[in-house]
């Protein structure tokens, strides 16, 4: 039987090379290059944009790098503040870290807020030829009995919540920390890899513009007898329209970690500052939210069975400054770079062959600062050594222009500085789990 022209226009309208799901940096990032490459992209994404994404909004030197390899006009003009570096405070002392100069990054960092920044590179996907459907929230997979690949997904779409299903031959899995798609095709996450949780809110304040990220390695446990200091760091981000972003990341490797109200813990950091400042109730412009942030890799295998993982549902978050859109997007670009190789070859073999190489260059390309990362988690979970690294490590200028190229991950591969060259070291030697 002939199914009527209609029909088919939509069927083929919901097929396509490659389904992205979630327009997050990392589905956007993956979408616009594949976009690129020429190659028939789907983009679905739950919310509508723009949207709230809770996020400290602050851009390190490698986002930077990202947005300019998506054509992003990031000039101020076009309303993004650039910060020059890291404002470190603790142990009463307080250090102003440029961002380094290297080959492989710009020497600045961004500010922007997630609702619009998001959409932004979302709109550049779709400007690049992805087809983007918003309001559609993507449920169960639909996966091949006799293979068990992934083929397609089901979802409900616009705000009458209509059943539909899309087809593809690679699904990737862009749907954030939670991401339902890889749990319903069977990747869980693994309980040996760090996790963090991070809440923020803003404030109308006259730290709005400052040109430098500021991060205060001062929270404290005050239950019990003894204060503790917890492994994470509070930050201020100026936005530059009045407000700044002010937050708190806190890692999982303290005792404390279940127990603590984090919520609390922020009022009680902002109630600490400066009066002049402003953090108070009536200055704070929106609620406090927190969500996870899901660190080292802490799902996988990257690649399995037709479905890629990218960004925060890979559990790609630096363990070591709880960075990740940097990462999100990177991971976009390299899955991208995998598939158009893949694409491009004459058997199912030779395509399953290239798509494995997806998480053999993740892991090549973090598994070792990863794995150091992970380390780094363990070690300042002890109260002690972290209160030691707060008090004395800022007292060593040079000691911390080497901590910031390493929590930041900015080293030339090539051709750095001797502070690169034993940064790049310790990752190449360290496992890549
Ligand atoms: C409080 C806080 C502060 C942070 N601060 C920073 C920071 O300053 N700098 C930094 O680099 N990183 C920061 N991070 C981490 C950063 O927010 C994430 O790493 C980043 O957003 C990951 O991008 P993603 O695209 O992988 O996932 P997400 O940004 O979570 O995007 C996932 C997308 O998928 C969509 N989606 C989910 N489920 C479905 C579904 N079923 N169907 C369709 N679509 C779906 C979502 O709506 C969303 O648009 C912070 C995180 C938190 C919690």
């Amino acid at each position: 039987m002939t199914e009527p022209a209609s029909t088919n226009a939509a069927a083929s309208e919901r097929s396509a090379d490659v389904i992205v799901v979630g327009a997050g940096p990392a589905g956007a990032a993956t979408a616009y290059h594949l976009a690129q490459y020429g190659l028939d992209v789907l983009l679905l994404e739950k919310t509508a944009f723009p949207r709230e994404k809770v996020c400290g909004d602050g851009l390190t030197p490698r986002a930077v790098k990202q947005l300019v390899a998506m054509g992003i006009d990031i000039s101020e003009e076009a309303g993004w503040l650039r910060n020059r570096g890291l404002r470190i405070i603790g142990g009463g002392m307080r250090l102003q870290l440029d961002w380094p100069a290297l080959a492989s990054y710009p020497d600045y960092g961004l500010v922007r807020r997630r609702d619009d920044f998001d959409e932004q590179l979302a709109r550049q996907a779709q400007k690049a030829g992805a087809r983007l459907y918003e309001r559609c929230n993507v449920g169960a997979p639909i996966v091949d009995e006799r293979t068990g690949r992934i083929t397609g997904v089901e979802a409900k779409l616009g705000q009458e919540k209509a059943p539909v299903s899309f087809h593809a031959p690679l699904v990737i899995a862009a749907d954030g920390n939670s991401t339902r798609l890889s749990v319903g095709m069977g990747l869980h996450r693994r309980e040996d890899r760090p996790m963090g949780v991070a809440v923020r809110t803003y404030f109308t304040t006259p730290r709005h513009d400052d040109d430098y990220l500021e991060s205060w390695l001062e929270l404290w446990d005050r239950r019990g007898e003894r204060d503790r200091l917890l492994p994470g760091y509070g930050w201020i981000f100026g936005m530059g329209d009045g407000t700044s972003n002010v937050g708190l990341g806190v890692l999982d490797s303290s005792a404390a970690f279940k127990e603590l109200n984090w919520r609390e813990i922020l009022k009680a950091w902002c109630a600490s500052m400066p009066e002049d400042w402003g953090f108070t109730e009536e200055n704070r412009t929106g609620p406090i939210r927190g969500a996870a942030l899901p660190m080292a890799f802490n799902r996988q295998p990257h690649y399995t069975k037709g479905l890629l993982l990218v960004g925060d549902s890979g559990g790609m978050v630096n363990p070591f400054n709880g960075e990740g859109i940097a990462y999100a997007m990177e991971s976009g670009q390299i899955a991208a770079d995998v598939i158009v190789q893949a694409h491009a070859r004459r058997t199912p073999l030779q395509r399953e062959r290239a798509l494995h190489t997806y998480p053999k260059i993740l892991k090549d390309t973090y598994g070792g600062y990863y794995t150091l990362g992970r380390a780094f988690v363990k070690l300042i979970g002890n109260p002690r050594i972290m209160k030691l690294a707060a008090e004395r490590g800022l007292s060593h200028p040079l000691l911390m222009r080497f901590t910031l190229k390493l929590l930041a991950n900015l080293t030339d591969p090539q051709g750095g500085d001797a502070m690169d060259r034993v940064i790049n070291g310790l990752s190449k030697v360290a496992p890549k789990a």
